[in-house]
């Protein structure tokens, strides 16, 4: 059963989400009554005696632009404390930069966004910081991989391509048993649909570039979880210097008044287009968590309130059905990322996944036929007839179907 009846808000706000975007960490007073926070256009402030950290600087995310999305945030993640920065990768780079130092280790699931895994290959090893990756479904071989300056966890909600779903559950368990801090990118998801921190997650991360903006127009990030760490994390980018422009900073506060709407919509698009695309002789196989063919669909329905807007599929009739499919198609657009308006197709082991080698992709089962769907906020209907007609176009021979 889906969890309606969690009501998500920081301690003390009562309020639901939907609520919470709109409204949660607003200026009071309004200044001049401004029905929504203006843009804050200044680099520096006027000296008041102030400490270092709270100085009024674009730099250290000290601006009115920086401090409501940072309580909005924190009131949709029910997190003490949220910080919003320039990127995703932002948020990913300086919370592990902040959480490890040199000669610490890390335990990593198996699939990561790409940049968090090139990072963790190619950058933090030259500074003496290892991890190790786990299979995130199987905890009895977990304390095999710790080591003993192991020191955090890192997790995805959900991931790409496939939408796996790993045993988040077990995550937490096993590193307060360990003590180690747990990290989670909650992108796919977004906390309308799962609020890590309600089941002990320490610090939630979103690339707020896909749903929390919504509108494929900026990219953003933000770190939430208790105050003292998502302090140590905002040091860290004060240093890096990868703070939020107040411009991307009022588009990032209006995309999120419409985060409910926007991301229930998705949920319940994309759980009908998955449904029909499974009944579809041409399609052999779908991947999407609202699924009950989804391997870990249990777990989604216990944890989740919604099982998000993207799924992957496959065709009978494999790569080259796929990429005739792909273009016999009017309404998504050819494109990576997720999260926005516009629904959006790409085959990862040719676009996002490229930089994969062949083995690698094999082993993390993504099949060099897959096809990734972002859906968007198109009618459901118009989706769904756009899909029939390119998996129609099909030649019987091209589309695996002999019979
Ligand atoms: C896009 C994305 C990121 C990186 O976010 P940017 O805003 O592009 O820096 C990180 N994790 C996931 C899951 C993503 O989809």
């Amino acid at each position: 059963m889906m969890g309606t009846a969690r009501r998500p808000g920081t301690p003390g706000t009562g309020r639901a989400a939907s609520t919470d975007a709109v409204h949660a960490g607003e200026q009071e007073p309004r200044p001049e009554g401004a029905v929504v926070t203006p843009i804050y256009q200044t680099a520096n402030y006027e000296l008041r005696g102030e400490d270092y950290h709270d100085i009024g600087y674009i730099r250290l995310s000290t601006t009115p632009n920086h401090r409501v999305l940072g309580e909005r945030i924190a009131a949709l993640e029910g997190t003490e404390a949220a910080l919003v920065l320039a990127s995703g990768m932002a948020a990913i780079s300086g919370s592990l930069l902040t959480v490890l130092s040199s000669g610490d280790h890390v335990l990593v699931q198996d699939t990561l966004y790409g940049g968090t895994a090139s990072l963790l290959q190619q950058d933090l090893p030259r500074f003496g910081i290892g991890h190790t990756v786990i299979d995130p479904q199987d905890p009895s071989g977990w304390a095999a991989s710790l080591t003993p300056t192991t020191r955090a966890m890192y997790v995805e909600t959900l991931t790409n391509p496939l939408v796996q779903v790993a045993d988040l559950e077990a995550v937490v368990a096993f590193a307060r048993e360990h003590g180690l801090v747990t990290m989670i990118d909650n992108t796919f998801a977004s906390p309308i649909n799962f609020r890590p921190a309600e089941i002990g997650f320490d610090l939630v991360l979103e690339s707020c570039t896909k749903y929390m903006n919504g509108h494929s127009d900026i990219v953003a990030g933000s770190v939430a979880g208790p105050a003292d760490l998502v302090r140590r994390v905002k040091v860290m980018q004060d240093h890096l210097g990868g703070s939020l422009d107040p411009h991307a900073a009022f588009l990032l506060e209006r995309g999120l008044k419409t985060l409910g709407v926007r991301v229930r919509e998705q949920n319940a698009s994309a759980g009908r287009l998955a449904a029909r695309l499974e009944a579809h002789p041409a399609v052999s196989v779908v991947h999407y968590p609202g699924l009950e063919s989804h391997a870990q669909h249990e777990r989604a329905a216990r944890l989740f309130d919604g099982f998000g807007g993207m799924m992957s599929f496959e065709l009978e009739g494999g790569t080259d059905a796929a990429e005739a499919f792909m273009s016999a198609l009017e309404i998504p657009m050819l494109a990576a990322s997720l999260g926005g308006p516009e629904s959006l197709v790409v085959r990862p082991a040719a676009a996002v996944h490229a930089g994969m080698s062949a083995e690698e992709r094999a082993k993390a089962g993504i099949r060099d036929a897959l096809i990734r769907f972002s859906t968007g906020l198109e009618a459901t209907e118009d989706l769904a007839a756009d899909l029939d007609r390119a998996l129609a176009s099909l030649p019987r021979a091209v589309a695996g179907l002999t019979a």
